[in-house]
């Protein structure tokens, strides 16, 4: 891996395999390999930022693009009735792992209140 580059880096690429369930051309939506609910997708810009705090003023649009296609692929997986989550983890605190900027879409059943643990 590439300074500066990450797993998702690789995913968009094609290095590395995912189970991707749409691409929306500047965004890439793919399932978890790891998911804390029965629906777990990864929503990504293929524009690498590092964390939404290091979004700039020029990345509004895309952003924009990113929250209307979650809204798009949380409805085709079967989510819209039901209801879901999204979350970004911004920072060590958070627990950021992959620094490349990512909102996980978690729902299936109902997830609870929203907690640290
Ligand atoms: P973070 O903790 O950074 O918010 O979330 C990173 C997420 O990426 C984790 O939920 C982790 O399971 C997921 N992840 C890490 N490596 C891979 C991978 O190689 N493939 C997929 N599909 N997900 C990954």
């Amino acid at each position: 891996m590439t300074e500066g580059s990450t797993i998702f880096s690789q995913i968009i690429d094609g290095t590395t395999p995912a189970d991707i369930v749409y691409d929306g051309g500047d965004t890439l939506f793919f399932r978890d390999i790891a998911p804390k609910a029965p629906v777990h997708i990864v929503a990504i810009t293929k524009k690498a930022i590092s964390s939404l705090q290091d979004m700039t003023e020029e990345d509004t649009v895309l952003l924009g693009k990113l929250m209307h296609d979650i809204t798009t692929v949380a409805d085709a997986q079967g989510l819209k009735e039901g209801g879901y989550r999204v979350i970004t983890n911004v920072g060590n605190d958070a627990g950021q792992e992959v620094k490349h900027l990512h909102f996980h879409i978690l729902g299936g059943e109902p997830l609870g209140p929203l907690r640290c643990q």
